[in-house]
């Protein structure tokens, strides 16, 4: 079978996320046949670079010998029992390790990103209520948050596109300024406009407090939102406030967490520590769907009771499916026996003077980098800007999903140099190219 013939089979058959099937009709769907490392190949035997890690989630390439081997292990001994009520070796190991990484104990396991978020929300809230505080049951995010799609992590994501629609559906929630640096005054530094923005942070908790249980951020990138990267110093601000007003502070992990930032947990780099951490996308290094929430020993407490009631009585049927927390478990292996962060740090400076003809442009703007995720604004992109640039840098062998006219890359970190070299050779034959010359009116 050839490509042509998997794409109508799959436009027929499957459903596709994130997507306006129509649009199938003149844009193809990729199929893929096989991956390994950083490339993914076709059915013709094309090979695409996978420069958004197979949305986020892949850390150490496609079909990785190191995780492959332990997965067969575990599938000739334990695939997957139920949690409640039993327990297994990869669940206790993998809990025991995620605790002395982040020093939050107690992980509750989830299957995916959203149903993190959505674990973390109720928990704060049932926290607060069995400690006598049941009017607490309100949430704060960021403007251009993301947190997953289901209906309560859908409440406190701020994308118009995901969220518009579904609003009638959706609780209230409260929305502060982001401290996404390219909504600064010209005339402010990216920490002078933070800074700014926890003014009205503080109003608001000032104002609700009583009545709010948590603020849910995504620490120091705001990936969804177009890899809004900023200060630390935000961060720490927005901890010192939540403790300040009693409201629980929930960093939403799932797309930054493991490595991704540089540290190995975002938040570790503002040296905060919050009251939940929800974990998903890279912690199986993108083999199998998992999640976690840790949180504190005072919040475990407040659950530990006679009362049934007063127990977290949350479940999902694959809750620390056995397979998935091996996956995990050989994720941190690799971490530790590999010195990722530290190997990942010379990478990132390499890769940015290989990146400098990219950076300097005169189409580039707000060209930045933190640990493994490149960013930048293609000035006067055009209409359609994020489809034509997909549709040309696939065409040369790479793997994007621009965000509006945001370009970013975010590879798995067995990239090498002559991956990185692919990324900023192909953006810069865009960028030049007839195809893509500056167009009047931008697209925003
Ligand atoms: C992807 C993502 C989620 C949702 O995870 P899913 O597994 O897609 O449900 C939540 N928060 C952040 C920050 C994410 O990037």
């Amino acid at each position: 079978m050839n490509n042509q013939s998997w794409l109508s089979r799959s436009r027929q058959a499957v459903w596709h996320p994130c997507t306006q099937m129509k649009l199938h009709e003149s844009l193809p769907i990729v199929p893929i046949a096989r991956g390994e490392g950083i490339w993914l190949y076709d059915f013709e035997g094309k090979r695409y670079l996978d420069g958004v890690s197979s949305w986020w989630v892949n850390l150490f390439g496609h079909c990785n010998p190191v995780i492959g081997d332990a997965l067969k292990q575990q599938l000739d001994t334990l695939e997957h029992v139920i949690l409640a009520g039993f327990t297994q070796q990869p669940v206790i190991e993998l809990s025991e390790r995620l605790a002395a990484l982040t020093g939050l104990g107690h992980a509750f396991y989830g299957s995916d990103g959203a149903s993190a978020t959505e674990i973390a929300l109720k928990m704060s809230f049932h926290y607060w209520r069995n400690t006598g505080r049941a009017e607490k049951c309100e949430f704060v995010s960021l403007e251009n948050s993301y947190h997953g799609e289901t209906i309560g992590a859908l409440s406190v994501t701020d994308v118009p596109l995901f969220r518009d629609t579904y609003a009638p559906l959706l609780r209230h929630s409260h929305r502060v300024p982001s401290p996404d640096p390219r909504l600064a005054r010209p005339d402010e530094t990216a920490e002078q406009y933070a800074a700014r923005t926890l003014v009205s942070l503080e109003t608001l908790l000032a104002d609700h407090g009583q009545r709010i249980a948590a603020l849910i951020v995504e620490p120091l990138v705001q990936c969804a939102a177009g890899m809004a990267i900023y200060p630390a110093s935000w961060l720490k601000q927005a901890a010192a406030l939540c403790e300040k007003y009693q409201v629980h502070l929930i960093a939403d992990e799932i797309a930054v967490g493991f490595g991704r930032t540089g540290s190995m947990f975002a938040h570790q780099q503002a040296q905060i520590r919050p009251d939940f951490i929800c974990l998903s996308k890279g912690i199986t290094g993108g083999y199998l769907p998992l999640a976690a929430v840790l949180t504190t020993n005072k919040v475990y407490e407040a659950f530990y009771d006679d009362h049934i009631g007063r127990g977290f009585l949350h479940s999902h049927s694959y809750t620390g499916n056995a397979l998935a927390c091996r996956a995990a478990l050989t994720v941190l292996d690799i971490f530790e026996h590999d010195q990722v962060l530290a190997v990942n740090e010379s990478k990132t400076t390499r890769f940015n003077l290989l990146a400098a003809p990219l950076a300097q442009h005169s189409r580039v703007h707000n060209f930045r980098n933190i640990g493994m995720i490149w960013a930048f604004e293609v000035d006067s992109a055009g209409p359609g800007f994020s489809q034509r640039c997909f549709s040309a840098a696939l065409a040369r062998g790479l793997l994007l999903r621009p965000i509006g006219n945001t370009v970013y890359l975010m590879p798995p970190y067995v990239i090498d140099d002559a991956g990185f070299g692919l990324f900023v050779e192909v953006m810069l034959s865009l960028l030049d190219s007839a195809e893509f010359a500056p167009v009047a009116s931008a697209e925003k």
